[in-house]
Protein backbone atom coordinates (compact mmCIF):
# COMPACT_ATOMS: atom_id res chain seq x y z
CA UNK A 1 0.00 0.00 0.00
CA UNK A 2 1.48 3.21 -1.24
CA UNK A 3 0.36 5.27 2.03
CA UNK A 4 2.12 3.08 4.53
CA UNK A 5 5.72 3.46 5.90
CA UNK A 6 8.03 1.40 8.46
CA UNK A 7 9.42 4.59 9.18
CA UNK A 8 7.92 5.71 12.68
CA UNK A 9 4.82 8.45 12.07
CA UNK A 10 6.69 11.18 14.57
CA UNK A 11 9.65 11.19 11.37
CA UNK A 12 6.85 10.89 8.93
CA UNK A 13 5.28 13.85 10.03
CA UNK A 14 8.18 16.05 11.67
CA UNK A 15 8.48 18.17 8.18
CA UNK A 16 4.90 18.97 8.26
CA UNK A 17 5.45 19.83 11.87
CA UNK A 18 8.38 22.07 11.33
CA UNK A 19 6.73 23.66 8.10
CA UNK A 20 3.02 23.37 8.43
CA UNK A 21 3.37 22.31 5.53
CA UNK A 22 0.92 19.31 3.83
CA UNK A 23 -0.30 18.22 0.52
CA UNK A 24 -2.97 20.13 -2.56
CA UNK A 25 -4.27 17.94 -5.19
CA UNK A 26 -5.00 18.99 -8.93
CA UNK A 27 -8.67 18.49 -7.84
CA UNK A 28 -8.63 21.11 -5.32
CA UNK A 29 -8.42 19.28 -2.25
CA UNK A 30 -5.83 19.88 1.04
CA UNK A 31 -4.46 17.87 3.27
CA UNK A 32 -2.78 18.38 6.17
CA UNK A 33 -1.26 16.63 7.68
CA UNK A 34 -0.26 15.78 4.09
CA UNK A 35 -0.61 12.26 2.29
CA UNK A 36 0.38 10.25 -0.85
CA UNK A 37 -2.83 9.82 -2.47
CA UNK A 38 -6.54 11.85 -2.76
CA UNK A 39 -9.53 11.15 -1.85
CA UNK A 40 -9.89 11.14 -6.00
CA UNK A 41 -7.36 8.53 -6.41
CA UNK A 42 -4.70 10.95 -7.40
CA UNK A 43 -0.53 10.48 -6.33
CA UNK A 44 1.07 13.09 -7.61
CA UNK A 45 0.25 15.34 -4.60
CA UNK A 46 2.16 18.18 -4.09
CA UNK A 47 3.26 20.04 -1.26
CA UNK A 48 0.94 23.31 0.38
CA UNK A 49 2.90 25.34 2.99
CA UNK A 50 -0.12 26.68 5.38
CA UNK A 51 -0.38 30.29 6.91
CA UNK A 52 -1.34 29.11 10.19
CA UNK A 53 -4.25 31.48 10.67
CA UNK A 54 -7.54 30.15 11.36
CA UNK A 55 -10.02 30.46 13.60
CA UNK A 56 -10.78 27.79 16.52
CA UNK A 57 -13.64 25.47 16.03
CA UNK A 58 -13.85 23.43 19.43
CA UNK A 59 -11.13 23.33 21.93
CA UNK A 60 -10.67 21.52 26.05
CA UNK A 61 -8.44 22.78 28.45
CA UNK A 62 -5.83 19.82 29.29
CA UNK A 63 -5.61 19.09 33.09
CA UNK A 64 -3.58 15.47 32.69
CA UNK A 65 -1.39 15.65 29.82
CA UNK A 66 1.26 12.99 28.03
CA UNK A 67 4.35 12.40 28.68
CA UNK A 68 6.60 15.40 27.83
CA UNK A 69 3.53 17.53 27.95
CA UNK A 70 2.77 16.61 31.87
CA UNK A 71 4.85 19.71 33.12
CA UNK A 72 2.57 22.57 30.85
CA UNK A 73 -0.82 21.57 32.45
CA UNK A 74 -3.00 23.05 32.43
CA UNK A 75 -2.77 23.80 28.58
CA UNK A 76 -5.89 24.88 25.26
CA UNK A 77 -5.94 22.07 22.95
CA UNK A 78 -8.10 23.38 20.15
CA UNK A 79 -9.32 22.40 16.75
CA UNK A 80 -8.40 25.13 13.90
CA UNK A 81 -10.00 25.68 10.59
CA UNK A 82 -7.07 27.33 8.60
CA UNK A 83 -8.17 29.60 6.44
CA UNK A 84 -7.13 27.28 3.68
CA UNK A 85 -9.83 24.79 4.48
CA UNK A 86 -8.26 21.44 6.44
CA UNK A 87 -8.76 21.54 10.50
CA UNK A 88 -5.64 20.68 12.41
CA UNK A 89 -5.43 20.42 16.34
CA UNK A 90 -2.69 22.31 18.06
CA UNK A 91 -1.87 23.59 21.47
CA UNK A 92 -3.32 27.48 21.64
CA UNK A 93 -1.53 30.16 23.70
CA UNK A 94 -3.99 32.55 25.04
CA UNK A 95 -7.73 32.21 26.17
CA UNK A 96 -9.75 30.21 23.06
CA UNK A 97 -12.97 31.19 22.30
CA UNK A 98 -14.75 29.78 19.65
CA UNK A 99 -14.50 31.62 16.23
CA UNK A 100 -11.62 33.68 17.62
CA UNK A 101 -9.05 33.92 15.43
CA UNK A 102 -5.74 32.42 15.88
CA UNK A 103 -1.79 32.43 13.74
CA UNK A 104 0.83 29.26 14.12
CA UNK A 105 4.01 30.47 15.93
CA UNK A 106 7.25 28.30 15.85
CA UNK A 107 7.55 26.71 19.42
CA UNK A 108 8.84 24.18 21.70
CA UNK A 109 6.59 21.40 22.04
CA UNK A 110 7.82 19.35 24.50
CA UNK A 111 11.06 17.51 26.61
CA UNK A 112 11.87 13.63 26.49
CA UNK A 113 12.60 14.29 30.31
CA UNK A 114 15.16 16.49 32.04
CA UNK A 115 18.16 16.08 29.67
CA UNK A 116 15.81 14.75 26.52
CA UNK A 117 15.20 15.44 23.26
CA UNK A 118 13.19 18.36 22.78
CA UNK A 119 10.32 18.80 20.28
CA UNK A 120 9.40 21.50 18.15
CA UNK A 121 6.41 22.33 16.28
CA UNK A 122 3.56 24.70 15.73
CA UNK A 123 1.49 25.93 18.04
CA UNK A 124 -1.59 28.21 17.69
CA UNK A 125 -1.47 32.35 19.52
CA UNK A 126 -5.11 33.86 19.86
CA UNK A 127 -4.54 37.05 17.67
ZN1 LIG B 1 -7.78 14.96 -5.54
Amino acid sequence: MPHRSSVPMTWRLKHSRYTLSGTACACGKLHMPPRVICDCGNDKLETKVFSGNGEIVSFTEIHIGPAGFDRNTPYNVALIKLEEGPVVSGIVIGVPEIGKKVKGIFRRLHTDGEEGLISYGFKFEVV
